[in-house]
């Protein structure tokens, strides 16, 4: 067989390898075994040597035909491959933009945050400051300095946690009224602030009973304020929140850092007092404690009680969103059950 018969037979052979090559590898090695320095191509062409001078030219050109054309046909193979390839992957990953999209959970403020915000809202539009009390606080500060020195019987409702003899973590947010009392510039204003956060007492917990809730304490120093401020205070605080038409009422009560106190109730809101299950059928609905700041608050505190007066008062958030919403178990706003909170996402 001649040498050009053997590059025909080459080419036809190697045609039909490169069109039935099934992947991008075969086809790289079908063009190193044909093309490469190895290759009987370039064996045909190191061969010619042995030619007569007038043969060789034309061996040579179809040599150099032959290896073009196989060339062009690898490239051409190549790119079909590597189109069948980038077709099967987009076939592959395709989105279908007409499927409902994946829902995002999005989470919402807990109800008690709610709650807080909002009587924060109603007070500081009528000029209070508010003040982050400490939750960690002293017996000097949670008992003494709010008149309940260390034989005090009331002491016994208020039992929690104790860290050290003097330190515990407090029982009520009301020392924080001592705190600021003592660092109020009186020059530059009255004083009016609240405070809201958690207090701890050494409960069982039961549906109404939790060993952490919250308080929000209010205090106004100034002269001249009196009972009658006390009341148009609250009252504008419980139509906010719960109606224009609300009504409230004043029974006495015993606090020691006040004097006199009194417990608060609030007309019904949800039979506007003819009498339901939520105001136990009495038309009213006790809501916090409140009361004149006791002279001896505000001497203790550096205040001349014959100079100044003050009221204070004390509500329980917990309470609060309790009422407005029906829930009968305290304990629901601590366990963070998603099913329980996510009733209260609001908009
Ligand atoms: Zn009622």
């Amino acid at each position: 067989m001649s040498l050009k018969d053997k590059l025909e037979v080459l080419k036809n052979e190697t045609s039909k390898k490169i069109q039935a090559a099934a992947d991008l590898a075969t086809l790289n090695q079908i063009r190193v075994e044909t093309l490469g320095k190895k290759g009987p191509i370039t064996e045909v062409l190191r061969g010619m040597k042995d030619l007569s001078a007038e043969e060789r030219p034309k061996v040579g050109a179809f040599a150099n035909e032959i290896r073009d054309y196989l060339t062009a046909a690898v490239e051409t193979k190549k790119t079909e491959l590597e189109q069948a390839v980038m077709d099967k992957a987009l076939a592959e990953e395709a989105i279908d933009v007409t499927l409902p999209g994946r829902q995002v959970p999005v989470g919402g403020r807990h109800v008690l945050t709610q709650i807080l915000e909002e009587i924060e809202d109603i007070f500081v539009g009528m000029g209070y400051q508010v003040i982050e009390g400490n939750e960690v606080e002293s017996d000097h500060y949670n008992f003494e300095r709010m008149n309940l020195p260390k034989d005090h019987p009331a002491r016994d409702m208020q039992d929690t946690f104790y860290i050290s003899e003097e330190t515990l973590i407090r029982t009520h947010t009301s020392p924080v009224q001592a705190r600021v009392m003592e660092k109020h510039d009186f020059s530059k204003g009255p004083l009016r602030m609240i405070s809201p956060g958690k207090v701890f007492r050494r409960d069982t917990d039961d549906a109404t009973h939790s060993h952490q809730f919250h308080q929000i304490e209010g205090l106004v120093v100034d002269k001249n304020v009196t009972m009658a401020d006390l009341k148009g205070t609250l009252e504008v605080m419980m139509q906010k929140m719960f109606g224009a038409d609300r009504k409230i009422r004043l029974r006495p009560s015993y606090f020691p850092f006040t004097e006199p106190s009194v417990e608060v109730d609030v007309s019904c809101f949800k039979c506007g007092g003819a009498g339901c299950n939520v105001c136990k059928y009495t038309g009213w609905i006790e809501i916090l404690g409140a009361g004149m700041v006791h002279p001896d608050v505000l001497s203790m505190s550096g205040i001349d009680p014959e100079e100044y007066s003050g009221f204070a008062f004390g509500i329980g958030p917990d309470r609060v969103a309790m009422l407005r919403y029906g829930v009968n178990d305290i304990r629901s706003f601590y366990q963070n059950d998603v099913r329980f909170l996510s009733q209260f996402k609001g908009e």
